[in-house]
This record gives C-alpha cells, sequence and structure tokens, in this order.
C-alpha cells in the first residue's frame, strides 16, 4: 500500500508491543495513536503509519485519520510530520470550541 511499507514493517517490530487493538479487538504488535493514544496494530483498517524520526514509528489511528484524511496523504514527508501535529492539534480544538 505504502511505498516503503517494507521499511515500516521493520520499524514496527522494533517499537511496537503485543497488545489489544483498539480497533480489530485482536491481540496484535499495536502502536499508540499519536493522537488519541489509542493502541492500533498496523492493520490499514486500524491505523495508518509513518516512518519517523530516531527510527520509531508515527502512527495515526482509523478514527484521528478521518479528520484529517485530506491532508495527511499531502503530507506523507517525514519532514512535515510535524506540520500534520500542529494541524491535528488545530482541528481538535476548533472541534473542542464547537462542543
Ligand atoms: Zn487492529
Ligand atoms: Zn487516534
Amino acid at each position: 500500500m505504502y511505498q516503503d511499507e517494507e521499511e515500516i514493517k521493520n520499524l514496527l517490530e522494533r517499537v511496537s508491543e503485543l497488545y489489544l487493538c483498539e480497533y480489530c479487538e485482536k491481540k496484535k504488535l499495536t502502536v499508540q495513536c499519536e493522537r488519541c493514544g489509542a493502541s492500533v496494530c498496523s492493520h490499514q483498517e486500524c491505523s495508518i503509519l509513518f516512518p519517523h524520526h530516531n527510527n520509531s514509528v508515527l502512527a495515526i489511528c482509523k478514527q484521528c485519520q478521518n479528520l484529517y484524511n485530506q491532508e495527511i496523504k499531502v503530507y506523507i514527508d517525514t519532514e512535515k510530520i510535524s506540520n500534520i501535529k500542529k494541524k491535528a492539534r488545530t482541528i481538535y480544538f476548533k472541534q473542542k470550541e464547537k462542543e
């Protein structure tokens, strides 16, 4: 699915833990969603993963992914991951204000 899928797989083995995925509810290698902290596995139905600095993986869970589905594809470059985070935070706070 991703060009660097193989790289992500290798990284994932290093940083993930065997834990219950909050989406598919199976015990799998999971990582924490960068935004909400949910434990998600690497299945594409559960999360989207990016290679991150220092050989780590940046994971965004399915739910958070929906919040900025469009932008995330544009900013797949790891150099711009921090921009995604800023954007995600902005979206999050905007929604909070509406509540
Ligand atoms: Zn899962
Ligand atoms: Zn999340």
